[in-house]
């Protein structure tokens, strides 16, 4: 009887040594997933004749690598029926720190199919603290946890230990202080600060002031949507309590922004809420934008345009 081998179940096998660990496993998964195993199996044979990685005694080696990860990583690659079966869901049955092996290893050798699945199941399965996003971000490149976490430990709400400090690396602790702390920063006092007209309070009847006059520079009629600008040296943060991103800058300090110069010279402006008359001498409270966006990226940009640069091509 004339035998074919079949078509579909004929796999080749693979000889992967790591630290003192030979596996055997299927060739083509590894064909598949990764374009830097495609092209190794594409070298041709050594002087002796041997190709490497088809027999045990000729395994490719790969150095530098965990065998711990490795075996993570072959879980994900290599399922077994009964883990598939089992339950709604395939389960592979990997902690925490297992998936973050499948992650390190699928991200060096670029297999993106792999990297996505391990990052989908790190962000929805499993609990990451701020610190670990970035730390995690960070090492394997992955934009979406950076951001978030640095995004998350700028916002003064979030509480930081001097443990979590100290997790984070000297240097990045300080660069996430300097962004919550605005008076340790030098340079802020020159930066501008926009906001909205209708970002101010009237002291009287502690709603939004509706105030409308024209620009005592530029001669603009001013209203709540349009854009000023104070300095960052201007605004006091002091004295009395002033609730989350909210200052007191006095009244005379604002800039139009149109023509970039003071934009109250007369001595007081009227609520139109209320009538109450507001001194341009006095210090309503502003409520202040959200600049930490802005300085996350003045302070991390360049680490995060790298991120992003693995990220998209590696699909996620
Ligand atoms: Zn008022
Ligand atoms: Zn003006």
């Amino acid at each position: 009887m004339a035998v074919n081998v079949s078509a579909e179940f004929f796999w080749q096998t693979l000889f992967l040594q790591v630290e003192d660990e030979i596996f055997c496993v299927p060739r083509c998964e590894f064909e598949e997933s990764s374009e830097i195993f495609a092209d190794m199996f594409t070298l041709p044979a050594g002087a002796n004749g041997n190709v490497e990685g088809e027999s045990q005694d000729h395994p490719i080696i790969l150095e530098g690598y965990r065998k711990e990860d490795f075996r993570c990583l072959l879980r994900v690659m290599y399922p077994r029926a009964s883990q598939l079966l089992s339950g709604d869901q395939p389960s592979f049955n990997l902690e925490k720190t297992e998936w973050i092996s499948v992650l390190r290893l699928s991200t060096i050798w670029g297999m993106k199919k792999i990297r996505s699945h391990a990052i989908h199941v790190l962000s929805n399965n499993m609990q990451l603290s701020l610190i670990e996003k970035v730390n995690l971000g960070r090492e394997h490149k992955v934009e979406k946890w950076f951001v978030e976490g640095i995004l998350d430990l700028v916002d003064r709400k979030s509480t930081l230990s001097l443990t979590d400090l100290a997790d984070l690396g000297w240097e990045t602790a300080a660069r996430i202080l300097w962004i919550r702390d605005p008076d340790s920063r030098p340079g802020s006092g020159k930066l501008a600060v926009p906001f909205k007209l209708s970002s101010i309070k009237c002291p009287h009847c502690v709603k939004s002031a509706i105030l409308s006059w024209r620009c005592s520079h530029c001669q603009t009629m001013l209203s709540g949507e349009h854009e000023f600008f104070v300095l960052g040296k201007q605004i006091m943060n002091g004295g009395r309590k002033v609730g989350p991103r909210e200052a007191r800058v006095q009244l005379s300090l604002v800039k139009c922004n149109l023509c970039k110069q003071s934009a109250i010279a007369q001595r007081a402006l009227s609520c139109q809420t209320c009538n109450g008359s507001i001194q341009a001498s006095s210090q309503p409270v502003f409520q202040m934008p959200d600049l930490s966006e802005e300085m996350v990226n003045e302070v991390f940009g360049d680490e995060i345009k790298e991120y992003k640069l693995v990220s998209t091509s590696l699909g996620m």
